[in-house]
């Protein structure tokens, strides 16, 4: 007699794997800026996702947690990426279309946005308080560096709303005179909310969150990065977030250059961490003393970090 193909094998019982913690935030949604938010939509894996991804390479099963912990730590620290990839989240998110503007560069995601030319757009707008003005950064050119004084910001703030609110009963009007949506929209402001849905595995998110919850990225999309790390990820993938804090936002580069220079001053030689620098041409004068060089202005906030002396500062 014939074997009978169409029984299906014998499966293995799995149950979803889910992250209680995670669970209980699901549909939360997390206030960002003043009107925006990150809600958590789904989500599919969890720091045993990767362990398990992880040992199917070299055929070995589940160990202990503090194993599985040391694993972890050591494909982050190794940059082993696709483990990582075995985690997917999904976000609904609201904000403003500048903020977005910088957000939909990190390509790897999956969007699908609130569309302006088939609805009617979002009626907010991001507002700045008079205090929260940021004066431009005088040796940044994208950044910012502290407040305008918060007198002079009540002008600004005033003059923000009445912009905002002009360009609304503009558009309000180009409608109801029966201009399409797609054309109606073009002279809202940037402050316009805008909302989303936004789909990522895990690798591609520490790469967007390492970029974007950094101190040169723009504040208001930090906050944005920095509630999705310490209030999603970390509770969703507690091992990873704390390997990632570690071996990523927190760690220290040094490159070859500044090994040499750290060296020489490890041994105590001054003389030659100058010589290095020198001829590295970090230390060229100018009329009012050392002119300013990036490369070296990065080395010495890691001098400071690791409470090394700077040798030319001395
Ligand atoms: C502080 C800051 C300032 C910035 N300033 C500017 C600016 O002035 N002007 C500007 O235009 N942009 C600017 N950007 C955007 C920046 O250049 C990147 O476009 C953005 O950060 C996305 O980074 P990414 O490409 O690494 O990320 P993702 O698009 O998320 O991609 C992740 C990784 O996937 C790989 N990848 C994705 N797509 C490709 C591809 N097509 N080919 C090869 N590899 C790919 C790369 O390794 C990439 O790093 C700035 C970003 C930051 C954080």
């Amino acid at each position: 007699m014939s074997e009978d193909t169409t029984k299906a094998p014998e499966a293995e019982q799995l149950v979803r794997p889910s992250v209680p913690a995670l669970d209980k935030v699901l549909g939360v949604k997390f206030d960002v800026l003043d009107d925006g938010f990150v809600r958590l939509v789904d989500y599919m894996g969890s720091d045993a996702a990767i362990v398990q991804a992880a040992r199917v390479s070299y055929g070995k099963g589940t160990k202990k947690t503090s194993q599985d912990r040391g694993l972890i730590r050591y494909l982050l620290r190794h940059r082993h990426t696709t483990p990582f990839e075995m985690c997917e989240i999904k976000l609904h998110v609201r904000v403003p279309m500048d903020c977005w503007r910088q957000w939909i560069r990190h390509r790897t995601a999956n969007v699908n946005e609130y569309s302006t030319r088939y609805s009617i757009a979002i009626d907010a707008a991001q507002q700045t308080e008079p205090s929260q003005w940021r004066r431009q950064a005088p040796g940044n050119k994208q950044g910012s560096k502290g407040f305008i004084d918060p007198g002079d910001g009540e002008l600004l703030s005033k003059r923000e709303r009445e912009i905002q609110d002009a360009s609304r009963e503009v558009y309000q009007e180009r409608l109801d005179a029966g201009v399409s949506r797609e054309q109606a929209r073009k002279d809202l402001p940037l402050a316009t909310y805008t909302e989303a849905y936004w789909k990522i595995d895990l690798h591609n998110l520490l790469h967007f969150l390492s970029l974007r919850m950094d101190d040169h990225a723009q504040m208001e999309i930090r906050e944005y990065a920095k509630l999705i790390g310490y209030e999603i990820v970390s509770q969703w993938c507690p091992i990873v977030w704390e390997a990632f804090l570690d071996y990523n936002m927190e760690k220290l580069v040094l490159s070859r250059l500044e090994i040499d220079i750290v060296g020489a001053i490890g041994r105590g030689d001054k003389q030659r961490a100058i010589e290095m620098a020198t001829g590295f041409g970090w230390l060229k004068r100018g009329e009012k003393g050392l002119l300013r060089h990036r490369e070296r202005n990065e080395f010495e906030q890691k001098l400071k970090q690791l409470n090394l002396p700077i040798p030319w500062k001395e």
